[in-house]
This record gives structure tokens, sequence and C-alpha cells, in this order.
């Protein structure tokens, strides 16, 4: 399956699918900008705002009004609505359902979160694809035998550990016990596809921390 990463990490979230479907919508219209006449439908996962870019939404909304929006988030819906999205174009969507929208469908399923949180499975011509970010547990899904899964892989719990034990600066410190709780261990994701993955599915990991994962320098 095609897909083409613009941004995924804290500083902004977009992948395109195929064309047609944007996960996520956490970067600026300007990068955007050059994908938005093919695509249909836009999934955002919840209001934080590396995942929903409130200028890139109301710019999407003016110049393309017949894309269509889906979320499972009443704090997404809300964000939508005073973008000037016309309501008939956002799908607010119970998870847990398969919905049919024409050409693609959908699945939303509940993520662990600090805010309200979804992990969307789509199928597209025949494939099927899981997308699941900001998120402490990712065991409640089952996803067997997709195409291909995008997958938070935040940090790495040793060396999370690690920075925690060093840390000497207050603030840092409630940042990073923060992270444990609201986002995916490389080790949890990692169980999470050798659970579900067949012989030819495909995986990326996404939304990973340089710092806690890759152990380079913090840019602040
Ligand atoms: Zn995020
Ligand atoms: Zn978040």
């Amino acid at each position: 399956m095609r897909y083409n990463i613009l941004g995924s990490s804290s500083k902004g979230n977009l992948i395109v699918v195929e064309d047609i479907l944007l996960l996520d919508c956490g970067v600026s219209y300007r990068k955007l900008k050059p994908y938005l006449s093919k695509v249909k439908l836009i999934f955002i996962s919840h209001e934080h705002s590396d995942h929903l870019n409130k200028k890139t939404i109301k710019q999407i909304v003016y110049n393309y009004p017949t894309i269509k929006f889906v979320t499972g988030s009443s704090g997404v819906a809300k964000e939508l609505a005073l973008q000037k999205a016309n309501y008939k174009n956002v799908y607010i969507l119970d998870w847990g359902k398969t919905y049919d929208l024409g050409a693609i469908k959908v699945k939303l399923d509940y993520l662990y979160h600090d805010v309200e949180n979804y992990a969307l499975h789509w199928e597209y011509k025949g494939k099927k694809g899981l997308y699941a970010v900001d998120t402490c547990r990712i065991d409640q899904i089952e996803a067997k035998n997709y195409d291909l899964y995008l997958i938070e892989a935040n940090y790495k719990e040793e060396l999370l550990e690690y920075h925690k034990q060093n840390c000497t600066d207050d603030n840092e410190l409630f940042y990073l016990n923060r992270v444990d709780s609201t986002h995916l261990s490389w080790e949890k994701a990692n169980d999470f596809l050798i659970n579900n993955m067949g012989d030819n599915s495909e995986y990326q990991y996404i939304h990973q921390s340089n710092y806690n994962f890759k152990n380079e320098e913090k840019e602040n």
C-alpha cells in the first residue's frame, strides 16, 4: 500500500495514503497543498495540535469544501465546527463499528491517551491498514494479517528509564514521567506487530521521539 509521511512526531503528524486518505492533519497548509486535489477523506485521531492544525483545517474547509472528515472525538468535532467545516462532511463515528464510506471502509478503535483518541482501521481496494498513535496500550486492538501497520513506537523502555534516572530538571522530569502513560513503547509496538502481522504485511514505526528512541540531543 502506498503512503507518504509528511510529518510524524510531536512536531506534526500527517500521512497520505493512496492519494485519497489523510491520517491526521498536523502539518502546514503549504506543505499539504500539493496533495489536496485528490484527497477524499481526512481522519483526525484526537485534538492535540500536532494532529490537528487549526489553520490548516480552516484553509482546507475553505478551499476544498467537498473533502470529508472522520473522527470519533467530540473535541475534534467541536474544533472542526469552529473552523467552519460543513456538518454534512463531518462523520463522528462510534468505535468498534465498520462504516462503508463508498470507496473506503473504516472502523475506529479506542486508544489510551490523555484526551479522547482513536485508531483507524481502513480498507481500500481490498487492502487493509491500521493507524495508531499516542496511546500507552495497543493490546486491546486486533488487526490480523493487514497489508500495512502504521504504529507508534515513541520510546525505548530502557532509554526512557535511563533519562528519568539521570534527569536533573523538574519540568523535564514531569514531561518524562508522562511519556509512558500517554505514548507507546517500541517494545509494545513490536509485541503487537508479532501478534498481528502475516507473511505479506508491512509496517512502519511512527511518532518516534528522537530523544527517547534514538537518544539524540533534545532540541529545546
Ligand atoms: Zn502526538
Ligand atoms: Zn496527543
